[in-house]
């Protein structure tokens, strides 16, 4: 059937999101709903109710049902924020709040789980699912088996009734070995008895059609399939356009993030890098504390967009400046102390502006070349996202600093890089299901 639809949905913190495209990957529709504030309990605790999730998920969904109504859902994809963590029953009914993705409070379980893990493991740290898994268990004592799900895992279950399943993007900070697919040895050694670890899915992996009444409640037919998961960020990639080895988005929101698509994984504790499998092949990433954060102290959007009109982006200022909100950097540079350079500061403000970007362009391509260092291709091409993707002097002179194609992304949101992985992967499926004989 040509008219049919593949939904993405992406749920964050602060709101749910759903794109609906057709099988050539054209958006026909979109939705959104907003998630209430997450709780601060304690200092370094941020909490929420999985419920208030499930409710906005229900509405978007709702919402989509009739602008597809000639175009029925053959698939739901999903992605969620990677690193936001619940215990629930074998029914999947929360045992208690869900700890988010920026908790803090599990400092004591990082302890525990520094024992165990190697010294690169994604699973180390407060932030890390397993962390917040032993943080939920001493808290809840549950007395029967209980399931750690993550809140794309979660949702799954809910729109299915198939409980414990997860993908192995989000699996990755739950100590989930991606190499070989496997759950390694020392994580059954420190979670404790009667906790269920997920088992570990593609992203995109047919789970199976919604539950029945849920698809009669928010008008989607009983046939739609519910794929495997994939995290935020991965999914924000998808939705670039990355595909081959050599493809890289750089991300200028507050902080510059810089990814790239590599044949074979690479991993370095030191600076915060690690690989996500990322179809055939992997996605290898890094996080400066430069970024749009250092713009905006010095300048508000619009002064932004209008200056850059000022500044020509084929000549160099000759400014050296290395731009960070405050001491500290992580990555290309590891150097706790490492204080922002933005000196000499010229009087014109346009000239200033440009040091600015000059200088979070130097860290790209020096972030590009570490990663090359470490194990990683050289970018033949780069996709822009993030607030300071639309700036197009920025992208002209960064083009010229890195040598090579640097494009804005045509898609940017993660939800709709869920859509993509849907079709894409009931095309994969469909194909193999002609060619196979039987
Ligand atoms: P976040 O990471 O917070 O989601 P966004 O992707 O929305 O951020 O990007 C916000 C950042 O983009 C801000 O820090 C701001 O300095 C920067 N920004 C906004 N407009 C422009 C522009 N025209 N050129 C360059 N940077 C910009």
């Amino acid at each position: 059937n040509p008219n049919r639809a593949f939904v993405g949905l992406d749920i964050g913190t602060s709101g749910c999101r759903a794109v609906a495209i057709d099988d050539q990957g054209n958006e026909i529709a979109q939705a959104s709903a907003a998630i209430p504030e997450p709780l601060r309990p304690r200092s370094g605790a941020v909490e929420q109710d999985p419920e208030c999730w499930w409710r906005a998920v229900c509405q978007v969904l709702r919402t989509l049902a009739d602008p597809l109504k000639d175009c029925p859902a053959a698939a739901i994809g999903l992605d969620a924020t990677s690193g936001t963590l619940l215990l629930a029953n074998s029914c999947g009914l929360p045992l208690g709040p869900a700890l988010m993705y920026d908790d803090r409070s599990a400092v004591k379980a990082a302890e525990r789980i520094a024992e165990f893990a190697p010294a690169d493991s994604p699973a180390r740290g407060p932030g890390s699912s397993l962390a917040k898994v032993l943080a939920l268990v001493e808290r809840t004592e549950p007395t029967s088996e209980a399931l750690a799900l993550h809140q794309a895992d979660w949702i799954i279950g809910r729109l299915t009734g198939h409980h414990g399943l997860s993908d192995w993007n989000n699996a990755l900070k739950l100590g989930y070995e991606t190499e070989r697919l496997l759950w390694p040895d020392w994580v059954h050694a420190c979670i404790p008895n009667g906790i269920r670890l997920p088992q570990v899915l593609a992203p995109g992996s047919p789970i199976g059609t919604l539950d029945p009444a849920i698809a009669e409640e928010i008008g989607f037919p009983a046939t739609t399939q519910v794929l495997a998961g994939t995290t935020d960020s991965t999914a924000a990639v998808i939705a670039a356009g990355a595909a081959n080895p050599g493809d890289a988005v750089t991300s200028l929101g507050s902080t510059l993030v810089i990814k790239i698509l590599s044949e074979r994984p690479v991993t370095a504790s030191r600076y915060g890098i690690y690989s996500h499998r990322f179809g055939d092949h992997w996605l290898v990433g890094g996080a400066s504390n430069s970024g749009g954060r250092v713009l905006r102290q010095f300048f508000t959007d619009a002064e932004i967009a209008a200056l850059s009109q000022r500044i020509d982006p084929e000549t160099n200022s000759g400014l050296d400046f290395y731009p960070l909100p405050g001491p500290g950097e992580r990555f290309p540079h590891q150097d706790p102390h490492l204080r922002p350079r933005l000196n000499p500061r010229p009087s014109d403000p346009a000239r200033f502006l440009q040091g600015l970007l000059e200088g979070i362009a130097a860290i790209e391509a020096e972030g590009y070349a570490r990663l090359a260092e470490l194990g990683a291709p050289a970018p033949t091409r780069i996709l822009s996202v993030g607030g300071g993707a639309r700036n197009p002097t920025w992208t002209r002179l960064r083009a010229r600093r890195l040598g090579i194609p640097v494009i804005a992304a045509q898609h940017r949101e993660a939800a709709f890089g869920a859509a993509r992985l849907a079709l894409d992967s009931t095309a994969k499926l469909e194909l193999a299901s002609h060619s196979d004989p039987t």
